[in-house]
């Protein structure tokens, strides 16, 4: 594990990149349960489509564990409703969760919903995933091949395939061996009889955070599911690393760490992590995602500043709740000390009682869609000039119906900031967006004058990819997948596809 010294809501905005997932595990507290419940709640904005909680109790009359588990479609809040789900199901002092978001045409498919478990000769296991494998079509063949019967249709069954394949000796071994076959980026808790395991792939794509309670330990995706149960931060599973938990550790107080079998490459930490999808208040790859976005308003403008025409025009900043607030406060507080004179101003509204359950408009609605979540504040936007900060533009489409918003309220020039390069590939690395000719960025032939006009704006200025990578934190020799902006893979894929793609 990486030590740390140190001890973070982005929204499901409208058309913007959705991880598939959060993770998140516990050992050695008799109410698992509830806090892995409090912890994915915390961690409900990496998934919003199903959750579920597996646990482990051990029955000493019969001297053998049971695992327990209920998992559904919907929020957190909406699964875990009735609170004999804790008293009466979910007993044990083991416990993992999985928040689930998932891509169309699987979304109707319960037994997608993880954590996923299966029983073999070496006794139960779960497993909760966040990450795409790469290497899973041509896993998944062989398997089918030589028989094996798949009950879901994602990537993550085929881990625990290889588990119950494996001929070594003991289930750590086995799932040591299982995760030295699979290729792309996993962040793991897996559950056995008597052990929390944590794992994250040599790359380290997605976040896997180490947590200690007065009675154990926990694991998560984000730090901030630490904050909610006053667990402490004590680092972090390190790319290629496998930590495990179990009644030694906790006497002990020495976490046991195996590695999987190196790779050439170095670490490739999703940078997207830092520019939208992580939480504010957490620490991801061992930082605070606070001050890294201030670091990217900064950079952005020193790159892109707006200035005023005269002494008299009044530069006015705006954020789009929530993704965009920090990074708003970075590029004010840079523009200020550039001379031009600005100030940040609220002069967007979300709603947050708009969820998955709103009518959706008709197709040629989309303002009434964009209107249902934004609001503008006309008094701080009318006659000035407005700076909108935004982390990411996908296809562009909320982009451009909250510039016209911008436009009824008042303002008198629209300028766009974005702390982000142009997006421009897709992610297969575990980040959903949309097809390739779908993206704004491809749609004006990676021409910024061209984004600039299809979204009505005076100006817009994107983050570069060398002012990003300048912008983000270097660390214990971190280094970052920036595919989706500059189309160079860190690995090989596999036909490429969504997580969970295969129809059943
Ligand atoms: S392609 Fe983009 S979203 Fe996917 S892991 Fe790389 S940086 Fe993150």
């Amino acid at each position: 594990m990486i030590p740390s010294d140190r001890s973070n809501t982005s929204s499901a905005l409208l058309d913007k990149p959705r991880d598939h997932c959060g993770v998140f595990g516990v050992y050695g507290d008799p109410q698992a349960a509830q806090l892995t419940y409090y912890g994915l709640h915390a961690l409900q904005h990496r998934g919003q489509e199903g959750s579920g909680i597996v646990t482990s109790e051990y029955h000493p009359d019969r001297k053998r564990h049971r695992f327990h588990v209920h998992k559904d479609f919907g929020l957190v809040n909406d699964v875990f409703r009735n609170e004999e789900i804790f008293t009466r199901t979910l007993r044990g002092s083991i416990a993992i969760g999985h928040n689930r978001y998932s891509t169309a045409g699987s979304s109707d498919n319960k037994t997608n919903i993880q954590p996923l478990i299966v029983n073999y000769r070496d006794g139960n296991i779960a497993i909760s995933h966040n990450g795409n494998l790469t290497n899973y079509r041509q896993i998944r063949k062989c398997l089918q091949d030589e028989g094996t019967i798949f009950q879901t249709t994602s990537d993550t069954e085929i881990i625990l395939h290889l588990i119950a394949r494996s001929r070594e000796s003991g289930q750590v071994s086995q799932i040591l061996d299982a995760l030295n076959q699979v290729q792309g980026a996993f962040s793991l808790a897996i559950l056995t009889d008597d052990k929390l395991i944590a794992a994250r792939d040599p790359h380290g794509w997605r976040p896997l955070a180490v947590g200690k309670l007065a009675t154990g330990y926990v694991v998560a995706s984000e730090t901030c599911a630490f904050d909610i149960i006053n667990a402490e931060y004590i680092g972090d599973v390190e790319p290629g690393e496998v930590v495990v938990f179990d009644r030694e550790v906790l006497e002990t107080g020495r976490i046991k760490s195996f590695h999987l079998k190196k790779t050439n490459s170095r670490p490739h930490f999703c940078i997207f992590e830092y520019i939208y999808f992580s939480r504010p208040d957490s620490r991801v790859f061992g930082e605070s995602v606070d001050s890294v976005r201030r670091e990217l308003g900064k950079s952005l403008a020193q790159e892109h500043p707006v200035t005023a025409a005269g002494p008299d025009e009044r530069i006015v900043v705006i954020n789009v709740p929530d993704s965009s607030n920090t990074a708003t406060l970075g590029y004010v507080s840079e523009n200020n000390k550039l001379g031009n004179d600005s100030k940040f101003e609220m002069g967007l509204i979300r709603s947050h009682y708009v969820g998955r359950t709103f009518i959706q408009p008709a197709q040629d609605a989309r303002e009434l869609k964009v209107r249902a979540k934004f609001n503008t504040v006309k008094s701080v936007l009318k006659g000035s000039k407005v700076v909108i900060v935004d982390d990411s533009i996908v296809r562009g489409t909320t982009a451009k119906q909250l510039v016209k918003l911008v436009r009824n309220a008042g303002a008198k020039e629209i300028h766009i900031r974005v702390t982000a390069p142009p997006i421009r590939h897709p992610c297969h690395y575990g980040m959903d967006f949309p097809r390739e000719d779908e993206l704004i960025a491809n749609r004006c032939g990676g021409e910024i004058d061209n984004i600039r006009r299809e979204l009505g704006v005076d100006s817009i200025g994107y983050l570069s990819l060398d002012k990003l990578l300048a912008s983000v934190p270097h660390n214990n020799g971190a280094n970052y997948c920036t595919a989706c902006f500059s189309g160079e893979y860190p690995t090989p894929i596999d036909g490429g596809g969504s997580k969970d793609e295969h129809e059943m």
